[in-house]
């Protein structure tokens, strides 16, 4: 019998009922996964604090007191017990509004404890609350040394799972499994890197012999995860490449020139550089799946327009596909003024393209007349067939789902086309290993020259009146301003309520006449949110209220001011997003946040960040820092590959690049991990929990 994959249920202590919270919180089901779930820090409990100390720094403390005083005070939900410690240097209060009686009854005057907690100040004193409480050389709370602090939910400490309980379960489990466990790098491995076994990883990270142990316990489970991971990306690349043939397209010709010649500006260094990593991708025989990330305004559409016209000028076709249909329209208009010197036609479909005109579309795309179009999801309805397309250009890929982009692929006969996807959301270069481990990544790190910086300013709420008579000055001027709200989706409805009050409020700040107000938001229908979109576009309205509907790519030359509302519930990528909708004209353009007056240290510092930098890496990388990968705007629904147990992408990124090092080595010399001394590795593979959910299609 194996006890690794024996139900976590069976633990002495866990029961069924705390066994599906295990489950459902932590997603533990067996003791293998018990195992695996690791410590996110550790506590010295071998250090005992004075109590005259505490508070200095706000971190987890430990005291060790006796008993002065308990009482039960308070009413109703304030009921709690109070109890008085004394360690010499002072005193101080621990506070329990839970299990009363049995605290009450536990903390008796005169009796001795050691009580671990977060000190908080509290009416001029530092108190704790709910701290942890020992007795001063109990068993099993290993006040000798570090103790692993696992994360936890409110539902799992009320369900009395504990940090402590915790401990103790692993403890168990360590006892049943631990000869069990089998080793998952192959030895050469382990010697080349001077990595420790699993086994001793397993049983040190939970209990750290010393912070020796522990350094090299957790070291060993970091380069695995990391190196699995990349092993599985990189070998699928592989594959994909191998599998997939690309067409060939040598040629550089007439209708790419044309276009170029008449350019009315000149290619920036990183827009060259780009071009000529897509021309090797075009040369290589190979599919091109590339990620193409740029900065809002950087001109990633130059370079998808000049990408096509290389496929164009090979026979092939090409399409680019807009997530909304103003973004398509835009497009479409843009573009066809580029290739006005050239030859080729160009068509525009979207969901409002009429039967007639689709129709013509239809025939036109099948004969080839039309080599590039422009559109919407409607070009990857089942009814839109191509000739041959050559190259499939994907605008601000994370709106659109994964299996919308594979369909692309059935759109030809024989072969599928090159893709390339572009984003605006810049991506950490650690994350992009990870996330886009199986892509190939180009940047655009330049701006066009003579972009100037959106002025960024921070206020509080108070100071709207301000903020308004500021934007009548720019409206007198001319120019259009957006004002957004946030619209988290748990939050839905108190978000749409804060919306249309918030709508209400300009529309009294800003009556009509003369002054016009155009609101959108994800609840409308599609064509109300068109037809006020496009009025604003066309400089009917002075005002646009949204929620972030607007942040992908809307181009509207003649609004100067971003108005972000509640920004500090906004991720740093999506203000920086935001703010890349104005300034694009010629004028000086303005950024105001707008936070309220309740507002945490922390996302001010978030904001001030705003204010200093305009280079969306750099606030990518803070923000990736802040809030951790699974919150990065348009990451979080591409999702990670995998969820990361132990390894950080922030801190661990020297890690990742040796992993990423040593996996692709490995590859070099043995492509498909078909040699004995890999066969530990293939094994790992295979249990498939480094796959990627859908990826060999392309995203
Ligand atoms: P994005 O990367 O956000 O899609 P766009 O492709 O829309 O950016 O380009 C933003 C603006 O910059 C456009 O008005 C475009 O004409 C202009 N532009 C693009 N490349 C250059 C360049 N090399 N020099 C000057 N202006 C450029
Ligand atoms: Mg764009």
């Amino acid at each position: 019998m194996s006890y690794l994959e024996s139900e976590i249920k069976f633990l002495k202590g866990v029961g069924p009922k705390r066994a599906e919270l295990l489950e459902k919180e932590l997603g533990l089901k067996t003791l293998d996964d018990l195992l695996h779930f690791y410590p996110f820090r550790y506590i010295d409990r071998s250090r005992i604090q004075r109590i005259a100390d505490a508070g200095q720094n706000l971190a987890f403390i430990q005291v060790k007191g006796t008993v002065v005083s308990r009482a039960l005070v308070g009413e109703g939900s304030g009921k709690r017990v109070s109890v008085i410690v004394d360690d010499g240097s002072g005193q101080m209060e621990m506070v329990f509004f839970k299990a009363l009686k049995w605290n009450y009854e536990k903390l008796e005057p005169g009796k001795t404890f050691v009580f671990f907690g977060k000190p908080a100040e509290f009416n001029g004193k530092f108190n704790m609350v709910h701290p942890e409480v020992d007795a001063p050389m109990e068993a099993g709370s290993n006040q000798g040394g570090l103790t692993g602090v696992y994360p936890s939910t409110e539902k799992l400490k009320n369900a009395g799972i504990t940090g402590k309980m915790m401990c103790k379960l692993q403890d168990v489990a360590l006892g049943l499994c631990l000869e069990e466990v089998e080793e998952t790098l192959p030895d050469y491995l382990l010697k080349e890197l001077a990595l420790c076994s699993l086994p001793y990883a397993l049983r040190n990270i939970h209990f750290p012999k010393d912070s020796y142990a522990l350094e090299k316990a957790s070291r060993r489970l970091k380069f695995e995860e990391l190196f699995l991971l990349q092993l599985s990306l990189l070998k699928q690349k592989f594959v994909n490449s191998r599998q997939s043939k690309g067409f060939i397209m040598p040629k550089v010709g007439s209708e790419f020139n044309s276009c170029f010649k008449s350019l009315p500006y000149s290619l920036t260094g990183a827009q060259q550089r780009v071009i000529k990593e897509i021309r090797k991708d075009l040369l290589s025989g190979r599919q091109m799946n590339r990620l193409l990330q740029g900065d809002v305004g950087s001109g990633k559409t130059m370079v998808a327009v000049l990408s096509c016209l290389l496929a164009i000028d090979n026979g092939f076709q090409a399409c680019i596909m807009a997530p909304t249909e103003v973004l398509a329209k835009q497009h479409f208009a843009n573009i066809s003024k580029y290739l006005a010197p050239t030859g080729v036609r160009c068509a525009l479909l979207t969901g409002s393209t009429k039967a007639r005109e689709r129709k013509e579309i239809a025939e036109a795309l099948l004969d080839g007349s039309i080599g590039l179009i422009v559109g919407t999801h409607a070009l990857i309805e089942d009814s839109v067939q191509f000739r041959n397309l050559g190259l499939a250009v994907i605008d601000e890929q994370h709106r659109f789902g994964v299996d919308q982009r594979s369909k692309l692929w059935s759109k030809n006969g024989d072969g599928a086309p090159h893709v390339l996807v572009m984003t605006a959301t810049p991506i950490p270069r650690t994350l992009a290993m990870t996330v886009y481990g199986d892509l190939d990544v180009s940047v655009i790190d330049e701006m066009p020259p003579g972009r100037k910086p959106v002025r960024t300013s921070l206020h509080t709420e108070n100071k709207l009146p301000v903020i308004y008579n500021f934007m009548r000055k720019e409206i007198a001027k001319g120019r259009q301003v957006f004002v957004v709200y946030p619209m988290i989706f748990e939050n839905e409805k108190l978000d749409l309520q804060n919306l249309e009050k918030g709508y209400e409020d300009i529309c009294q700040a800003f009556p009509f006449p003369p002054y016009k107000v155009a609101i959108v938001h994800g609840k409308q229908s599609a064509e109300d949110k068109d037809f006020y979109m496009s009025a604003f576009a066309a400089g009917r309205a002075n005002i646009l209220v949204s929620t972030t509907v607007i942040e992908v790519g809307v181009d509207v030359p003649n609004a100067s001011v971003m108005v972000i509302m509640s920004a500090e519930r906004f991720g740093l990528s999506q203000l920086h997003q935001l703010r890349g909708r104005v300034g694009r004209g010629s004028d000086e353009a303005h950024c105001v946040l707008v936070r309220g007056q309740k507002c945490s240290k922390e996302a001010i510092q978030r904001l001030e960040l705003m204010c200093r930098s305009q280079d969306g890496f750099e606030i990518a990388e803070e923000d990736l820092k802040l809030r951790g990968p699974g919150d990065l705007e348009g990451t979080a629904q591409s999702g990670l590959p995998i969820e990361l147990k132990i390894a950080s992408l922030v801190k661990d990124s020297q890690v990742l690049a040796e992993a990423r090092a040593v996996a692709g080595r490995i590859l070099e010399e043995d492509p498909l991990l078909a040699q004995e001394k890999n066969q530990l590795l293939l094994k790992e593979l295979r249990k498939g929990k480094y796959n990627r959910k859908d990826y060999s299609k392309i995203s």
